[in-house]
C-alpha cells in the first residue's frame, strides 16, 4: 500500500458522490484522514462509514457549501478533531441547463454561488489553518473542460468554471509564501449522477435522441470516444495534493481523452 498522503488531512466538498466520493476513497487508500463534506449527509456519512470500515481515518461533515456559517462550522469541526487541514478539494457542483434567453435569474445565481462562492467560502475558512501550521497545503478547485471551453445551455457552469481558474491563480500567488498551492482539475465528461441527469434533459433540448447527445455532443470532441472515469480525475486530484512544492501551483489540468488539448 502506498502512502503518499500520511498524515495529511483532506476536506472533500461533494464527496458523497461521484468524483468527490472517489477522491476521497484515493485519498483514505493513500493514509489521509478525509472528510467528506456535503449537504447530503445521509449520504456523507454512509461514505464515511464505508472508509472506516476499510480501516481508513473519515468523518462526515454537513455543509452547504453556499451557507457561510455552515462552512465555517465544517471546517471548525475536522479542525477540533485531527487538528488542521492540509487539503481542501473543492468539488461540490450541480448542473443547469437551459437557453441563455430562457434562463430564470434565480439559478444563474444558484450556479454561481454553489461554484463561486463555495469555492471562495471553503478556502476562506481552510486558508488560515494552513498558513497557521506551517505545513502549507494543497487548494484543487473541481473546473471542467467548460473551464477552458464552452458548450451551449451551460452559461452559468462555463462562467463559474471559468472563474474557478483566476481564483486558483490569486490563491497561488497569495498562499505561496506559506507553502499554499491552488490548482484546477478540469475534467470532460464523467459518468456520475451529474451527467446521467443532463443526458435527458441535453436531448429534449437539442432535440435529440439520449445516444446521440453523448456520441454526439458529449464524446463528440474526444480521440477515442471515451468517457473520463472518476478514477482518472482522482489520480489528477492526488498529484496535486502530493505534490512536494509551489513548483506545480496555479495550473489547472484538462483530463478528457483528448476533447480539449492546450
Ligand atoms: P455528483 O452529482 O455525483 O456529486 C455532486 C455532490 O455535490 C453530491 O454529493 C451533492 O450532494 C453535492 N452538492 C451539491 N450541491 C452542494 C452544495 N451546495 N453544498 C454541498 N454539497 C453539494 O456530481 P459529480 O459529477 O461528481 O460532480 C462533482 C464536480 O465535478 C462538480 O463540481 C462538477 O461540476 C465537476 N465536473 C463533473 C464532470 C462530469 O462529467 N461529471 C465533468 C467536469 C467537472
Amino acid at each position: 500500500m502506498s502512502s503518499k498522503l500520511s498524515n495529511k488531512i483532506a476536506i472533500v466538498t461533494g464527496a458523497a458522490s461521484g468524483i468527490g466520493k472517489e477522491i476521497a476513497v484515493t485519498y483514505a487508500r493513500e493514509g489521509a484522514r478525509v472528510a467528506i463534506a456535503d449537504m447530503n449527509m445521509a449520504a456523507a456519512q454512509a461514505a464515511a462509514d464505508e472508509l472506516k470500515a476499510g480501516g481508513a481515518s473519515a468523518m462526515a461533515v454537513a455543509a452547504d457549501v453556499t451557507d457561510e456559517n455552515q462552512v465555517n462550522a465544517a471546517v471548525a469541526a475536522v479542525v477540533q478533531a485531527w487538528g488542521g487541514v492540509d487539503i481542501l478539494v473543492s468539488n461540490a457542483g450541480i448542473q443547469i441547463v437551459h437557453p441563455l434567453e430562457e434562463f430564470p435569474f434565480a439559478e444563474w445565481k444558484k450556479m454561481l454561488a454553489i461554484h463561486l462562492d463555495g469555492a471562495f467560502l471553503t478556502t476562506k475558512a481552510c486558508l488560515p489553518h494552513m498558513y497557521a501550521s506551517g505545513r502549507g497545503g494543497s487548494i484543487i478547485y473541481m473546473g471542467s473542460v467548460h473551464s477552458k471551453e464552452a458548450s451551449v445551455l451551460k452559461a452559468p457552469y462555463v462562467t463559474a468554471k471559468h472563474g474557478l481558474i483566476g481564483l486558483a491563480k490569486t490563491i497561488a500567488k497569495e498562499g505561496a509564501k506559506h507553502g499554499v498551492r491552488a490548482n484546477v482539475i478540469c475534467p470532460g465528461f464523467v459518468r456520475t449522477p451529474l451527467v446521467d441527469k443532463q443526458i435527458p434533459e441535453q436531448a429534449k433540448a437539442l432535440g435529440m435522441s439520449e445516444d446521440d447527445v453523448i456520441k454526439k455532443v458529449m464524446l463528440k470532441e474526444t480521440v477515442d470516444g471515451e468517457f473520463t472515469t472518476v478514477a482518472d480525475v482522482a489520480e489528477v486530484a492526488l498529484l496535486f495534493a502530493s505534490f512536494p512544492s509551489n513548483a506545480l501551483t496555479g495550473q489547472s489540468l484538462v483530463v478528457s481523452h483528448g476533447w480539449f488539448m492546450q
